[in-house]
């Protein structure tokens, strides 16, 4: 992307996190350095690069920690492993914190945003006046592990967290077990656009779910702005969000509340991400270091 977020060139990479950091972040340095050649950019003129990942990331240390989905990847110097490739600040987020962050573009920053990334996997990012709010260990709005009761095994290794009862991944194994099989999270919608009553009930069951816990964000963190995006997002779904969260919340929590879907769509992240590198390179204690003062 450009410095104003202008996307210069695109390239897709089915990669997985579970074949671990060293594979993985090699195929992601490997397509940067296509992307640049299919856009005709010098490497030289590549002022930072950022990434994200779907497990907590350490604020200080750029290190995912104890990612519950991630095996392999807790600790890894990620930083080091992509400066290999391109000897550039280089910056990694949690992928919710990093839409959220593209999604906040444009929202006055004395607001607050949540968004939910609902689909294979649930997590949240929150924005809090302006800034990514990321708690002590990089944890915060990690809502996937809230417990909801249920007994389905969780990738964490417990039992009933929200993401093993109502993530896209769940949905499709519950509708797999009623023999309706799903090549992939964005087909539940397809299925309930033709009246699929199985996925219609799970879909909603899963809504209700994510609502619930949702209820309890917006009590305690009281946003402007709760956005839903991911491949699970519907309109049915965030009907049902938007209905369980005003249903159990106190009008005082939803008076300024907007709940709605994305705006950004795929591109959350890769905006989101493009404003955390813009702002921490032109931060004044960044600007101050490569002008050598300490004014
Ligand atoms: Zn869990």
């Amino acid at each position: 992307m450009g410095p104003h977020g202008e996307v210069l060139a695109r390239l897709a990479l089915d990669a997985a996190v579970d074949e671990g950091p060293e594979r993985t972040l090699e195929r992601v340095g490997d397509a940067w350095m296509q992307a640049l050649e299919s856009a005709g950019i010098a490497q030289a003129r590549v002022i930072a690069a950022a990434i994200s990942l779907p497990g907590p990331t350490d604020p200080l240390a750029h290190r995912l920690y104890d990612p519950p989905i991630m095996p392999g990847w807790s600790g890894w110097p990620i930083v080091d492993t992509l400066r290999e490739t391109f000897d550039v600040p280089v910056f990694v987020e949690n992928d919710a914190d990093a839409m959220a962050f593209g999604e906040a573009k444009g929202v006055d920053p004395h607001h607050t945003l949540v968004l939910v990334k609902a689909s294979a996997y649930i997590g949240a990012g929150l924005v809090i006046e302006g800034r990514i709010f990321r708690g002590a260990d990089g944890g915060a709005g990690d809502i996937g592990h809230v417990k909801v009761g249920g007994d389905a095994l969780c990738r964490c290794g417990r039992h009933g967290c929200l993401a093993a009862e109502a993530s896209g991944a769940a949905v499709m194994a519950r509708l797999a077990e009623q023999g309706v099989a799903l090549a992939d999270v964005s087909q539940i919608h397809d299925f309930v656009e033709r009246g699929d009553l199985r996925a219609t009930t799970e879909q909603r069951r899963a809504a209700e779910l994510i609502g619930k816990v949702l209820a309890t964000v917006v009590g305690v963190v009281n946003p402007s702005h709760l956005v839903i995006s991911g491949s699970m997002v519907s309109p049915a779904l965030i009907a049902t969000i938007r209905s369980v969260v005003y249903a159990a919340s106190l009008p005082r929590a939803t008076r300024h509340l907007e709940i709605r879907a994305g705006g950004l769509g795929g591109d959350a992240a890769l905006v989101g991400l493009t404003r955390v590198a813009i702002d921490e390179m032109y931060s004044a204690d960044a600007v101050n270091e490569r002008l050598g003062t300490d004014a």
